[in-house]
Protein backbone atom coordinates (compact mmCIF):
# COMPACT_ATOMS: atom_id res chain seq x y z
CA UNK A 1 0.00 0.00 0.00
CA UNK A 2 1.37 3.80 -0.70
CA UNK A 3 0.30 7.20 -0.52
CA UNK A 4 0.54 8.96 -3.57
CA UNK A 5 1.29 13.41 -4.19
CA UNK A 6 0.59 15.30 -6.97
CA UNK A 7 2.41 18.52 -7.11
CA UNK A 8 1.52 21.12 -10.31
CA UNK A 9 1.18 17.65 -12.85
CA UNK A 10 0.44 18.88 -16.44
CA UNK A 11 -0.16 17.23 -19.10
CA UNK A 12 0.59 18.73 -22.72
CA UNK A 13 0.21 17.11 -26.24
CA UNK A 14 1.83 19.24 -28.77
CA UNK A 15 0.25 22.98 -28.60
CA UNK A 16 -2.34 21.27 -26.35
CA UNK A 17 -2.69 21.96 -22.58
CA UNK A 18 -4.81 18.67 -21.52
CA UNK A 19 -3.76 18.92 -17.36
CA UNK A 20 -3.12 22.35 -16.39
CA UNK A 21 -1.32 21.96 -13.17
CA UNK A 22 -3.24 19.29 -11.07
CA UNK A 23 -2.03 19.31 -7.09
CA UNK A 24 -3.38 16.06 -4.92
CA UNK A 25 -2.36 14.40 -1.83
CA UNK A 26 -4.12 11.08 -1.49
CA UNK A 27 -3.35 9.19 1.37
CA UNK A 28 -2.39 5.55 2.44
CA UNK A 29 -5.66 3.17 2.19
CA UNK A 30 -7.73 6.25 1.09
CA UNK A 31 -10.33 5.56 -2.09
CA UNK A 32 -10.54 8.57 -3.99
CA UNK A 33 -12.63 8.88 -7.32
CA UNK A 34 -11.86 11.65 -9.90
CA UNK A 35 -14.89 12.45 -11.56
CA UNK A 36 -15.66 15.18 -14.11
CA UNK A 37 -17.46 15.02 -18.02
CA UNK A 38 -16.16 13.38 -20.64
CA UNK A 39 -12.72 14.82 -22.16
CA UNK A 40 -11.79 16.73 -18.72
CA UNK A 41 -8.45 14.86 -18.38
CA UNK A 42 -9.57 11.73 -16.13
CA UNK A 43 -7.60 8.94 -17.99
CA UNK A 44 -4.94 11.04 -19.26
CA UNK A 45 -4.39 11.95 -15.48
CA UNK A 46 -4.66 8.38 -14.51
CA UNK A 47 -2.59 6.80 -17.31
CA UNK A 48 0.17 9.48 -16.28
CA UNK A 49 0.17 7.77 -12.83
CA UNK A 50 0.14 4.58 -14.24
CA UNK A 51 3.23 5.41 -15.49
CA UNK A 52 1.59 5.05 -19.20
CA UNK A 53 2.02 9.14 -20.14
CA UNK A 54 4.79 10.87 -19.75
CA UNK A 55 4.35 14.45 -17.40
CA UNK A 56 4.74 17.45 -19.04
CA UNK A 57 5.40 19.28 -15.86
CA UNK A 58 5.91 18.52 -12.36
CA UNK A 59 6.04 15.43 -10.08
CA UNK A 60 3.94 11.92 -9.14
CA UNK A 61 5.39 10.82 -5.55
CA UNK A 62 4.12 6.82 -4.66
CA UNK A 63 5.20 6.13 -1.54
CA UNK A 64 6.92 9.33 -1.44
CA UNK A 65 9.46 8.36 -4.16
CA UNK A 66 9.57 10.38 -7.54
CA UNK A 67 7.96 8.68 -9.77
CA UNK A 68 8.15 10.56 -13.25
CA UNK A 69 10.58 8.67 -14.76
CA UNK A 70 9.83 5.15 -13.38
CA UNK A 71 8.92 2.74 -16.00
CA UNK A 72 4.84 0.98 -15.53
CA UNK A 73 5.74 -2.22 -14.42
CA UNK A 74 8.20 -0.87 -11.76
CA UNK A 75 5.67 1.04 -10.33
CA UNK A 76 3.08 -1.90 -8.90
CA UNK A 77 0.34 -0.18 -9.44
CA UNK A 78 -2.34 -2.35 -10.91
CA UNK A 79 -5.09 -0.91 -13.81
CA UNK A 80 -8.55 -1.89 -14.23
CA UNK A 81 -9.90 -0.56 -17.52
CA UNK A 82 -13.71 -0.36 -19.27
CA UNK A 83 -12.83 -2.93 -21.71
CA UNK A 84 -11.78 -6.18 -19.19
CA UNK A 85 -8.62 -6.61 -21.60
CA UNK A 86 -9.49 -10.89 -20.34
CA UNK A 87 -7.67 -13.45 -22.82
CA UNK A 88 -10.69 -15.37 -24.32
CA UNK A 89 -8.85 -18.59 -24.52
CA UNK A 90 -7.72 -18.81 -21.07
CA UNK A 91 -9.84 -20.33 -18.31
CA UNK A 92 -10.65 -18.03 -15.51
CA UNK A 93 -7.77 -19.28 -13.20
CA UNK A 94 -5.20 -18.98 -16.08
CA UNK A 95 -6.49 -15.20 -16.81
CA UNK A 96 -6.11 -13.98 -13.36
CA UNK A 97 -2.84 -15.97 -12.23
CA UNK A 98 -1.13 -15.02 -15.64
CA UNK A 99 1.13 -12.35 -13.94
CA UNK A 100 2.37 -14.70 -11.35
CA UNK A 101 2.73 -17.52 -14.11
CA UNK A 102 4.68 -14.98 -16.20
CA UNK A 103 7.20 -13.35 -13.32
CA UNK A 104 7.67 -17.23 -12.34
CA UNK A 105 6.45 -17.18 -9.00
CA UNK A 106 6.38 -20.03 -7.01
CA UNK A 107 3.11 -22.12 -7.80
CA UNK A 108 2.04 -22.97 -4.23
CA UNK A 109 2.60 -19.23 -3.38
CA UNK A 110 0.26 -18.40 -6.90
CA UNK A 111 -2.63 -20.86 -5.53
CA UNK A 112 -2.71 -19.24 -2.54
CA UNK A 113 -3.30 -15.95 -4.17
CA UNK A 114 -5.98 -17.70 -7.06
CA UNK A 115 -7.54 -18.87 -3.75
CA UNK A 116 -8.16 -15.65 -2.10
CA UNK A 117 -8.90 -13.78 -5.38
CA UNK A 118 -11.65 -16.23 -5.70
CA UNK A 119 -13.28 -16.26 -2.80
CA UNK A 120 -12.92 -12.30 -2.30
CA UNK A 121 -14.53 -12.23 -5.53
CA UNK A 122 -17.28 -14.91 -6.02
CA UNK A 123 -15.52 -16.67 -8.44
CA UNK A 124 -14.67 -20.06 -6.73
CA UNK A 125 -17.53 -21.65 -9.19
CA UNK A 126 -15.99 -20.77 -12.14
CA UNK A 127 -12.48 -20.86 -12.26
CA UNK A 128 -12.25 -23.46 -15.30
CA UNK A 129 -14.86 -21.41 -17.23
CA UNK A 130 -13.47 -19.02 -20.48
CA UNK A 131 -14.42 -15.33 -20.30
CA UNK A 132 -16.91 -16.01 -23.30
CA UNK A 133 -18.69 -18.18 -20.97
CA UNK A 134 -19.62 -15.38 -17.88
CA UNK A 135 -21.67 -12.64 -17.62
CA UNK A 136 -20.48 -9.10 -17.96
CA UNK A 137 -20.25 -8.28 -14.01
CA UNK A 138 -18.18 -12.12 -13.63
CA UNK A 139 -15.56 -10.89 -16.59
CA UNK A 140 -15.37 -7.70 -14.64
CA UNK A 141 -14.65 -9.56 -11.45
CA UNK A 142 -12.01 -11.43 -13.06
CA UNK A 143 -10.27 -8.07 -13.88
CA UNK A 144 -10.38 -7.34 -10.53
CA UNK A 145 -8.93 -11.10 -9.45
CA UNK A 146 -6.24 -10.57 -11.78
CA UNK A 147 -5.53 -6.92 -10.26
CA UNK A 148 -5.71 -8.22 -6.86
CA UNK A 149 -3.24 -11.20 -7.04
CA UNK A 150 -0.24 -8.30 -7.91
CA UNK A 151 -0.67 -6.98 -4.52
CA UNK A 152 -0.09 -3.56 -5.92
CA UNK A 153 0.49 -0.64 -3.68
CA UNK A 154 -2.30 1.63 -5.75
CA UNK A 155 -5.07 0.50 -7.53
CA UNK A 156 -6.30 2.12 -10.36
CA UNK A 157 -9.57 2.09 -11.97
CA UNK A 158 -10.66 3.53 -15.12
CA UNK A 159 -14.66 3.43 -15.46
CA UNK A 160 -14.59 0.06 -14.98
CA UNK A 161 -18.39 -0.17 -14.66
CA UNK A 162 -19.64 1.53 -17.69
CA UNK A 163 -19.72 -1.38 -19.88
CA UNK A 164 -22.63 -3.29 -16.95
CA UNK A 165 -25.96 -2.78 -16.96
CA UNK A 166 -27.70 -0.43 -14.40
CA UNK A 167 -28.37 -3.43 -12.13
CA UNK A 168 -25.04 -5.16 -12.31
CA UNK A 169 -23.78 -1.53 -12.08
CA UNK A 170 -25.44 -0.86 -8.63
CA UNK A 171 -24.46 -4.32 -6.74
CA UNK A 172 -20.63 -4.07 -8.30
CA UNK A 173 -19.97 -0.84 -6.31
CA UNK A 174 -21.01 -2.43 -3.62
CA UNK A 175 -18.70 -5.13 -3.90
CA UNK A 176 -15.61 -2.59 -5.07
CA UNK A 177 -16.39 -0.96 -1.88
CA UNK A 178 -16.52 -3.83 0.18
CA UNK A 179 -12.85 -4.81 -1.62
CA UNK A 180 -11.78 -1.56 -0.54
CA UNK A 181 -12.55 -2.37 2.93
CA UNK A 182 -11.05 -5.83 2.91
CA UNK A 183 -7.47 -5.07 1.39
CA UNK A 184 -7.71 -1.07 2.99
CA UNK A 185 -6.11 -0.45 -0.47
CA UNK A 186 -5.51 3.15 -2.04
CA UNK A 187 -7.64 3.08 -4.97
CA UNK A 188 -7.83 6.02 -7.78
CA UNK A 189 -11.35 5.57 -9.29
CA UNK A 190 -12.14 7.20 -12.69
CA UNK A 191 -15.89 8.04 -13.58
CA UNK A 192 -18.06 10.37 -15.36
CA UNK A 193 -20.76 8.97 -13.04
CA UNK A 194 -21.34 11.34 -10.23
CA UNK A 195 -23.77 8.79 -8.62
CA UNK A 196 -20.50 6.29 -8.05
CA UNK A 197 -18.61 8.90 -7.12
CA UNK A 198 -20.97 10.00 -4.40
CA UNK A 199 -21.44 6.15 -3.49
CA UNK A 200 -18.12 5.22 -3.51
CA UNK A 201 -15.67 7.87 -2.59
CA UNK A 202 -13.79 8.43 0.77
CA UNK A 203 -13.02 11.82 -1.27
CA UNK A 204 -14.26 12.98 -4.73
CA UNK A 205 -12.08 15.11 -6.66
CA UNK A 206 -14.33 17.53 -9.37
CA UNK A 207 -12.58 17.76 -12.73
CA UNK A 208 -13.34 20.50 -15.78
CA UNK A 209 -11.32 21.46 -18.62
CA UNK A 210 -8.01 19.72 -17.11
CA UNK A 211 -8.26 21.49 -13.59
CA UNK A 212 -9.43 20.52 -10.60
CA UNK A 213 -12.63 22.39 -8.98
CA UNK A 214 -13.14 21.15 -5.89
CA UNK A 215 -11.71 17.74 -3.17
CA UNK A 216 -13.70 16.69 -0.60
CA UNK A 217 -15.80 14.02 0.70
CA UNK A 218 -19.51 13.54 -0.55
CA UNK A 219 -21.28 15.30 1.28
CA UNK A 220 -19.10 18.50 2.23
CA UNK A 221 -19.25 18.69 -2.13
CA UNK A 222 -23.07 17.98 -1.78
CA UNK A 223 -23.61 20.53 1.03
CA UNK A 224 -21.16 23.28 0.00
CA UNK A 225 -20.34 23.15 -3.61
CA UNK A 226 -17.01 25.69 -4.16
CA UNK A 227 -18.86 26.84 -7.33
CA UNK A 228 -21.85 26.54 -10.04
CA UNK A 229 -19.53 24.05 -11.75
CA UNK A 230 -20.18 21.85 -9.07
CA UNK A 231 -23.29 22.72 -7.38
CA UNK A 232 -24.76 21.63 -11.04
CA UNK A 233 -22.83 18.50 -11.43
CA UNK A 234 -23.19 16.59 -8.24
CA UNK A 235 -26.70 15.33 -7.23
CA UNK A 236 -29.91 14.16 -9.36
CA UNK A 237 -31.77 15.64 -9.88
CA UNK A 238 -30.07 18.78 -10.37
CA UNK A 239 -29.72 22.15 -8.07
CA UNK A 240 -32.09 24.22 -9.35
CA UNK A 241 -30.42 27.49 -10.48
CA UNK A 242 -32.32 30.45 -10.21
CA UNK A 243 -31.25 33.80 -10.90
CA UNK A 244 -31.66 36.77 -8.70
CA UNK A 245 -30.56 40.14 -6.91
CA UNK A 246 -29.56 40.39 -3.05
CA UNK A 247 -31.96 42.58 -1.44
CA UNK A 248 -32.31 44.01 1.83
CA UNK A 249 -35.54 43.09 3.67
CA UNK A 250 -37.10 44.13 6.74
CA UNK A 251 -36.67 41.15 8.25
CA UNK A 252 -32.95 40.50 6.52
CA UNK A 253 -30.81 39.77 3.68
CA UNK A 254 -33.29 37.90 0.41
CA UNK A 255 -33.05 37.39 -2.82
CA UNK A 256 -35.29 39.44 -5.41
CA UNK A 257 -36.53 37.30 -8.40
CA UNK A 258 -37.30 38.50 -11.67
CA UNK A 259 -40.89 38.56 -11.54
CA UNK A 260 -40.08 40.23 -7.54
CA UNK A 261 -40.46 37.23 -5.87
CA UNK A 262 -39.00 37.81 -2.47
CA UNK A 263 -36.84 34.47 -0.98
CA UNK A 264 -35.45 34.87 2.55
CA UNK A 265 -31.90 34.14 2.99
CA UNK A 266 -29.58 33.05 5.92
CA UNK A 267 -26.41 34.51 4.44
CA UNK A 268 -24.92 37.77 6.35
CA UNK A 269 -24.87 39.34 2.96
CA UNK A 270 -24.25 43.35 2.35
CA UNK A 271 -27.68 43.89 0.16
CA UNK A 272 -26.15 45.16 -2.06
CA UNK A 273 -28.65 44.15 -5.62
CA UNK A 274 -25.69 42.43 -6.74
CA UNK A 275 -26.47 39.88 -9.64
CA UNK A 276 -26.45 36.60 -7.76
CA UNK A 277 -27.63 32.63 -8.88
CA UNK A 278 -29.66 31.06 -6.49
CA UNK A 279 -29.32 27.05 -5.58
CA UNK A 280 -31.74 25.10 -4.21
CA UNK A 281 -31.69 21.28 -3.89
CA UNK A 282 -34.98 19.28 -5.06
CA UNK A 283 -35.66 17.72 -2.23
CA UNK A 284 -35.45 21.29 0.02
CA UNK A 285 -38.72 22.30 -1.33
CA UNK A 286 -42.11 22.19 0.58
CA UNK A 287 -45.10 22.53 -0.68
CA UNK A 288 -46.38 25.81 0.98
CA UNK A 289 -50.13 27.64 0.16
CA UNK A 290 -48.17 30.82 1.45
CA UNK A 291 -44.79 29.80 0.00
CA UNK A 292 -42.94 32.94 -1.80
CA UNK A 293 -41.55 30.33 -5.04
CA UNK A 294 -44.19 30.34 -7.75
CA UNK A 295 -43.17 26.88 -10.04
CA UNK A 296 -44.81 26.39 -13.09
CA UNK A 297 -45.25 22.77 -13.65
CA UNK A 298 -43.98 21.28 -17.09
CA UNK A 299 -44.26 17.17 -16.48
CA UNK A 300 -44.94 15.56 -13.08
CA UNK A 301 -42.82 12.42 -12.68
CA UNK A 302 -44.34 9.45 -9.89
CA UNK A 303 -42.34 7.38 -8.55
CA UNK A 304 -44.23 5.82 -5.87
CA UNK A 305 -42.04 7.38 -3.41
CA UNK A 306 -41.87 10.44 -4.47
CA UNK A 307 -43.11 13.19 -6.75
CA UNK A 308 -40.65 14.79 -8.96
CA UNK A 309 -41.84 18.04 -10.34
CA UNK A 310 -40.11 19.72 -13.60
CA UNK A 311 -41.13 22.94 -14.43
CA UNK A 312 -39.65 26.73 -14.28
CA UNK A 313 -39.52 29.98 -11.95
CA UNK A 314 -39.45 32.99 -14.38
CA UNK A 315 -37.04 31.72 -16.84
CA UNK A 316 -34.99 29.29 -14.72
CA UNK A 317 -35.11 25.37 -14.86
CA UNK A 318 -36.27 24.12 -11.36
CA UNK A 319 -36.62 20.66 -10.11
CA UNK A 320 -38.41 19.86 -7.21
CA UNK A 321 -38.81 16.27 -5.21
CA UNK A 322 -41.36 16.22 -3.15
CA UNK A 323 -42.89 13.40 -0.69
CA UNK A 324 -46.41 13.92 -1.26
CA UNK A 325 -48.41 12.72 -3.67
CA UNK A 326 -49.92 15.26 -5.22
CA UNK A 327 -52.38 15.72 -8.45
CA UNK A 328 -50.93 18.82 -10.63
CA UNK A 329 -51.27 19.49 -14.12
CA UNK A 330 -48.54 20.75 -16.60
CA UNK A 331 -49.21 24.60 -16.96
CA UNK A 332 -50.93 24.79 -13.33
CA UNK A 333 -48.61 26.81 -10.33
CA UNK A 334 -47.26 25.13 -7.52
CA UNK A 335 -45.95 26.85 -4.27
CA UNK A 336 -43.50 26.37 -2.72
CA UNK A 337 -41.05 27.65 0.26
CA UNK A 338 -37.60 26.64 1.22
CA UNK A 339 -35.78 27.27 4.45
CA UNK A 340 -33.39 30.18 4.30
CA UNK A 341 -30.58 28.12 5.73
CA UNK A 342 -30.45 25.31 3.04
CA UNK A 343 -30.16 28.41 -0.07
CA UNK A 344 -27.35 28.11 -1.61
CA UNK A 345 -25.91 31.47 -3.14
CA UNK A 346 -22.86 32.02 -6.16
CA UNK A 347 -21.96 35.27 -7.20
CA UNK A 348 -23.50 35.38 -10.70
CA UNK A 349 -20.45 36.50 -12.38
CA UNK A 350 -17.42 34.33 -11.25
CA UNK A 351 -19.67 31.71 -10.36
CA UNK A 352 -18.17 31.17 -6.94
CA UNK A 353 -20.00 30.16 -3.92
CA UNK A 354 -20.44 33.93 -2.02
CA UNK A 355 -18.91 33.46 1.39
CA UNK A 356 -21.68 34.14 3.99
CA UNK A 357 -23.56 31.87 2.40
P1 LIG B 1 -11.58 11.82 -19.91
O1 LIG B 1 -10.97 10.52 -19.49
O2 LIG B 1 -11.83 12.74 -18.76
O3 LIG B 1 -12.82 11.63 -20.73
P2 LIG B 1 -9.15 12.13 -21.44
O4 LIG B 1 -8.11 12.16 -20.38
O5 LIG B 1 -9.30 10.86 -22.18
O6 LIG B 1 -10.54 12.60 -20.84
O7 LIG B 1 -8.85 13.29 -22.49
C1 LIG B 1 -8.63 14.61 -22.10
C2 LIG B 1 -8.37 15.46 -23.32
O8 LIG B 1 -7.11 15.11 -23.86
C3 LIG B 1 -9.39 15.28 -24.43
O9 LIG B 1 -9.71 16.55 -24.93
C4 LIG B 1 -8.66 14.44 -25.45
O10 LIG B 1 -9.10 14.75 -26.73
C5 LIG B 1 -7.22 14.86 -25.24
N1 LIG B 1 -6.25 13.78 -25.58
C6 LIG B 1 -6.20 12.56 -25.01
N2 LIG B 1 -5.20 11.82 -25.55
C7 LIG B 1 -4.61 12.60 -26.49
C8 LIG B 1 -3.50 12.44 -27.38
N3 LIG B 1 -2.79 11.29 -27.44
N4 LIG B 1 -3.19 13.48 -28.20
C9 LIG B 1 -3.89 14.65 -28.14
N5 LIG B 1 -4.93 14.86 -27.33
C10 LIG B 1 -5.29 13.87 -26.50
MG1 LIG C 1 -11.61 8.56 -19.86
Amino acid sequence: MADLQLDNVKKRYGAFDILHGIDLDVEDGEFVVLVGPSGCGKSTLLRMIAGLETVSDGEIRIGGRRANEVPPQKRNISMVFQSYALFPHMTVKDNITFGPRIRREGSQETEEKLKRAASILNLGAYLERRPGQLSGGQRQRVAMGRSIVRNPDLFLFDEPLSNLDAKLRVQMRTEIKALHHKFESTIIYVTHDQIEAMTMADRIVVMNGGRIEQVGTPLELYDRPANLFVAGFLGSPAMSLIEGTLVGTDQGAAIRLPDNTIIPIAATLAPDGGSVILGIRPEHYRLDPAGPIRLVVDVVEPTGSESHIYGHVGPSEVRAVLRERISVSPGETLRLSVEPEKVHLFDADTGMRLSGA
